[in-house]
């Protein structure tokens, strides 16, 4: 069984896909990878795909890159793997030194994860137990925000504000306070005002500075997060930036933090793009302030009683620790910020008047398209990403918002590729449509 459809049967024989549909997955004719090359992915046919959503949001310089992969090759002939409980890691230590000049954290300490939702599970402990170290009590809650995601875990889920079927584990979310997404009018002030009049309960602000990317890349200006950042800071309240959709270069910026004067979150949670997409490796980086008050006697109950079996994996540090450097070695951002000059033009152009596209949503190469379906479960985001992927480029849509993330390193020709495809899909899925 060589083929695309044996291999799919095999598939769901044995695999159970995230946020899938397993009755409906064989159907949807999913592209089976087999090897990628650049930003093209290969299937067991010998298809190729420019893969334009960075294989949900993790890929940053390009699949199979030659320098990661020496990277990679290097770190197995010293060791794969050695725990952070307790002892530390050489690979490790050189990352963590890496990135402390370049995270928006003043002397930043690493607490590394597998995953974003465990990375925001440790902010929200370290947010919590912060409090309770210096002895204040009743810091037990945290400000969110409307269509916020931090992860599936049941903490990041808390925070998050529900949607794509997570409606269902409510029971399990404990209760936060919800600010309206901060895009909407009168939103700012209303988180002002929440932090103002809730500080004494409040632990933490958990933010997606920027960019709301599973809300369907909903956007808020760099003065929405200085205003929030101001009310947390004047009234002692932590502020979380979940930076792990927005870090790694997507929005402009290494991070989107930077794009916001003056303001300096005591956590950042970091992961994704952090290893180019290689492995998975998240970290939840800590303030001076934060880390200090975990200070104190051995085994005493200051320490921060949490780790994963994982966490700081020297695989995943080295090619990060690469990874980090390609970035500056290639002027990466420089490339991310014509593309993305180039994206906002050709979907101004070829996109936005479509009478079918309701409105483009864009920050850097962080981009969504939202769709205008006449009527109500036409399902026009999955039939225009099917549409995209017969024509070879990978799409997975968010809903009735198509998104789009091509890799940092994208060339014009595939910026151009992506939005003349999209466009042409766009209007196929339309013009399918009776009318009413
Ligand atoms: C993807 C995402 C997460 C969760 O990361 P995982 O690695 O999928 O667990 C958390 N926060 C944001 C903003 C994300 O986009």
């Amino acid at each position: 069984m060589a083929d695309a459809q044996g291999w799919i049967e095999r598939d769901i024989a044995t695999v159970w896909h995230g946020f899938t549909q397993m009755a409906a997955y064989a159907g949807n004719r999913p592209v089976i990878v087999e090897r990628a090359e650049g930003r093209e992915l290969i299937d067991v046919e010998g298809r190729r795909y420019l893969d334009a959503i960075s294989s949900l949001w993790v890929t940053t310089l390009g699949h199979h890159v030659p320098e990661l992969d020496a990277a990679l090759r290097d770190q197995l002939d010293r060791v794969a793997h050695s725990t952070l409980l307790g002892n530390g890691n050489r690979t490790v230590i050189e990352l963590a030194e890496a990135l402390a000049p370049r995270v928006p954290v003043d002397r930043p300490r690493f607490l590394f994860a597998s995953d974003g939702a465990a990375a925001v599970e440790q902010a929200l402990k370290i947010a919590f137990q912060f409090w309770t170290n210096q002895g204040v009590e009743g810091r037990t809650t945290y400000l969110a925000f409307g269509g916020a995601y931090h992860g599936d875990s049941i903490g990041s889920l808390a925070v998050g504000d529900g949607g794509f079927g997570t409606d269902v584990f409510d029971p399990l979310r404990f209760p936060v306070l919800r600010c309206p997404t901060l895009g909407e009018p009168g939103a700012v002030d209303r988180a002002v005002e929440l932090i103002a009049q809730h500080a004494d309960r409040l632990a933490a602000v958990v933010l997606e500075p920027l960019v709301q990317g599973a809300a369907g890349m909903a956007l808020h200006d760099p003065a929405a997060v200085v205003a929030v950042a101001e009310a947390a800071r004047a009234h002692d309240v932590l502020l979380v930036h979940d930076e792990v959709a927005t870090g790694f270069g997507r929005t402009g910026t290494l991070f989107a933090t930077e794009q916001c004067p003056g303001v300096a979150p005591d956590l950042v949670v970091i992961g994704k793009g952090i290893t180019g997409g290689y492995l998975p490796m998240a970290a939840t980086v800590a303030s001076e302030r934060v880390w200090e008050a975990f200070l104190g006697d051995d085994l005493s109950e200051r320490t921060f009683y949490h780790g994963h079996s994982y966490s700081g994996n020297a695989l995943a540090a080295a090619v990060a620790l690469r990874h980090l450097e390609l970035l500056d070695e290639w002027d990466v951002l420089a490339n991310v910020e014509a593309r993305a000059d180039q994206l906002g033009a050709r979907l101004a152009e070829q996109v936005e008047p479509l009478g079918a596209v309701a409105e483009v949503r864009r920050r850097g190469l962080m981009t969504g398209i939202e769709l205008a379906p006449p009527a109500d479960g036409l399902r026009w985001g999955r039939r225009v990403s099917a549409a995209c992927v017969e024509r070879g480029v990978l799409i997975r849509p968010l809903g009735d918002v198509i998104v789009l993330m091509p890799m940092l390193t994208s060339t014009a020709e595939e910026i151009d590729r992506i939005v003349a495809t999209v466009a042409e899909a766009i209007e196929e899925v339309a013009a399918a449509e009776p009318t009413p």
